[in-house]
């Protein structure tokens, strides 16, 4: 009798279990940059109550203020809400907010691991676009069911029919349960919610199993410290319990549980189905790995999740202080930066040319600008930076292969038996009009037509590219040349044999290793004019003449001279107020000192080696 109550009772317990996690739905939301993704979040939360009024800023996920001012999403955010259904029950959704930018997929692909269903937001005035093209296919490699949510109708140039059928065309999804929305007026927002209820599968797993839990982002918070984000498979999570990373088996006592509302509070327990956050008394973020499996040492289990591929940087550049005696600030800044961003990697470096500083690598260009930038404001520090590069891979003819991310290592070219180089596969949508000149930025870039469809006057195209060429100057030119309408998005495929030399700028006969660049050979020589007519621009006169040259091994390809002035330039200011405009030029000179490098008898000031740089975005 009593086994037969206790069998009554699991049974009951599993119903009281199975329907905490119906009441469950995990979501991301997916969109190419701009359609609107964190301007619905911000409908969602505030709807479902997350936060008063007074706290209700503008895009409460985007909490960093560059992402704020340049409106992207750089670190993935979750909220918890709760909201009361049409059919009177109390569901608890949890919103997993995604980058939307290429150089970011990685992390998409990690927040995409942690939840059930996507909704899908296209903006009704543009259509998709190449990242709505891939973060779907990332969304259906994650089993995810889909709400295509067609945003922006408030607006008049809304084609809701036509964007519709694209969806179809081009992503060939279903859009029989698409809602029509705009997160400006609020119009459809209840649908979506709805839609979520209705059509997102809750959570699978069981709190009455044993704790299998998956790591899906740590970083670190000032006030927190390290801070985990966890999405609960089977069992529970506890304020005292001991847990072990399985990848390492350390041990780790939970202090504290909690969910984001999205501020961060406190909660008994996190369990089967839920995402949340855990603290512990784990004090380095190195010691937290991002895809691992999280269960209970007193209740362990033997196989852990699949876990994800680390991200691996693809574009490497230096990075120097223009004042040698920030070399310190900029370590230090380099290492508070990697607190919260394990993405990017940095080493030492020295140059002849720039003194002490780091080589770094980046997911990509725009990861390299935003880090870059957070060093030059949040830590003070100005920076210079070298052309940015891939990884290569020299086989040698001693049998070695070397891989070579820095232009300075490249080996002597009679060591060499080839180079090769990372190739991607780009797919870019755009409005007809601009196919052709687009068709010509990829020729002009090594590029490999693969295939080309339309759908309406939208084309979407895919093209093979060396990185290299695309790491250069891609996407900017992409951007003017179809006034923004073309979008663009890769993965990378493999490496390729290529014909590539080293190029190294000389001035006044001194090499400066900070400009040496790898490049096609056929690119070369137009490269290395390009490059010393811009030096000779951006170097001041010296009171001697400075040749400067582009060489490919010992031989000169190209060259300008900067000739030689003699005469102070104080004494060109004469008449009314000369003595403060002397004092200005003065002040200026000493400005520009503190901004330049000596290189031998020549001091370049940091604006050639920026200008270099952007040679190739004007080209
Ligand atoms: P995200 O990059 O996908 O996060 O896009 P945002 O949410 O930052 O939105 C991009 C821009 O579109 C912002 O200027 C928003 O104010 C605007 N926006 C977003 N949703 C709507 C909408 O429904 N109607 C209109 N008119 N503008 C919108
Ligand atoms: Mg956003």
């Amino acid at each position: 009798k009593n086994h037969i109550n206790s069998s009554r009772n699991n049974r009951r317990y599993a119903k009281i279990l199975m329907s905490t996690n119906e009441i469950i739905r995990n979501f991301s939301i997916i969109a190419h940059i701009d359609h609107g993704k964190s301007t619905l979040a911000d409908r969602l939360i505030h709807k479902c109550g997350g936060l008063t009024d007074r706290e209700m800023k503008e895009q409460v996920l985007d909490s960093m203020d560059i992402e704020r001012e340049r409106g992207i999403t750089i670190k993935a955010q979750t909220v918890r809400l709760n909201y009361k259904a049409k059919d009177g029950k109390n569901y608890t959704l949890n919103i997993i907010d995604t980058p939307g930018h290429v150089d970011f997929s990685y992390e998409v692909s990690r927040s995409l691991s942690a939840c059930e269903g996507s909704i899908l937001i296209v903006d009704s005035t543009q259509g998709v676009e190449a990242q709505t093209l891939a973060n779907v296919y990332q969304a259906l490699d994650n089993n995810h069911e889909i709400i295509p949510v067609l945003n922006k109708i408030d607006l008049p140039a809304a084609d809701t029919d036509k964007v519709k059928k694209q969806i179809e065309d081009v992503i060939g999804i279903d859009t029989s349960n698409t809602i029509n929305c705009s997160g400006k007026t609020g119009e459809g927002v209840d649908d979506i919610l709805e839609s979520i209820i209705k059509n997102l599968p809750s959570p699978k797993g069981n709190p009455g199993n044993p704790l299998k839990c998956l790591l899906v982002d740590s970083w670190y918070d000032s006030y927190l410290g390290v801070v985990i984000l966890v999405r609960v498979i089977d069992g529970s999570l506890k304020k005292g319990m001991q847990i072990k990373m399985m990848s390492n088996n350390t041990r780790h006592v939970i202090e504290k549980v909690g969910v984001f509302t999205p501020k961060p509070k406190d909660v008994d327990k996190i369990s089967s189905g839920e995402i949340g956050f855990i603290i512990t008394g784990i004090r380095n973020l190195s010691d937290t790995k991002v895809g691992d499996t999280i269960c209970d040492v007193a209740n362990p289990i033997d196989k852990p999740l699949p876990g994800f591929k680390p991200s691996k940087p693809v574009v490497f550049c230096g990075l120097f202080p223009v004042d040698n005696s920030e070399y310190q600030k900029l370590k230090d800044g380099l290492a508070k930066l990697k607190l919260n961003d394990s993405s990017f990697s940095y080493e030492p470096e020295s140059s002849s040319a720039l003194g002490l500083g780091f080589r770094c690598g980046f997911l990509g260009l725009l990861h390299l600008e935003i880090v870059t930038q957070r060093l030059e404001r949040e830590f003070d520090i100005n920076l210079i930076t070298t052309t940015p590069g891939v990884i290569y891979k020299i086989n040698k003819r001693d049998g070695s292969v070397k891989e070579l991310q820095n232009p300075t290592d490249m080996p002597d070219p009679t060591q060499i038996l080839s180079i090769e180089e990372p190739w991607i596969k780009a797919t870019i949508i755009t409005p007809d009009e601009y196919l052709g000149s687009i068709i010509k930025i990829c020729q002009d870039k090594r590029g490999i037509q693969n295939n080309l469809t339309y759908s309406g006057n939208r084309v979407v195209l895919s093209y093979e590219l060396p990185l290299n060429e695309v790491v250069f100057d891609f996407y900017d030119r992409l951007k003017s040349i179809s006034s923004g309408y073309a979008s663009f998005d890769y993965e990378i495929t493999g490496y390729k044999e290529g014909n590539l030399v080293k190029m190294g700028i000389l001035v006044n006969a001194e090499p400066v290793d900070a400009l040496s660049m790898i490049i096609y050979k056929d690119f070369a020589q137009s490269q290395g004019s390009l490059v010393c007519e811009k030096l000779k621009e951006l170097i001041p006169k010296h009171n001697f003449q400075i040749p400067i040259q582009a060489a490919i091994g010992g031989k000169i390809i190209a060259r300008e001279t900067i000739k030689g002035f003699k005469k102070d330039v104080l004494t060109k200011i004469h008449g009314g107020g000369a003595r403060d405009r002397k004092r200005k030029l003065l002040d200026k000179q000493k400005k520009g000192k503190a901004r330049a490098k000596q290189f031998g008898r020549v001091e370049i000031p940091q604006e050639a080696f920026i200008g270099v740089l952007k040679i190739n975005k004007e080209t």
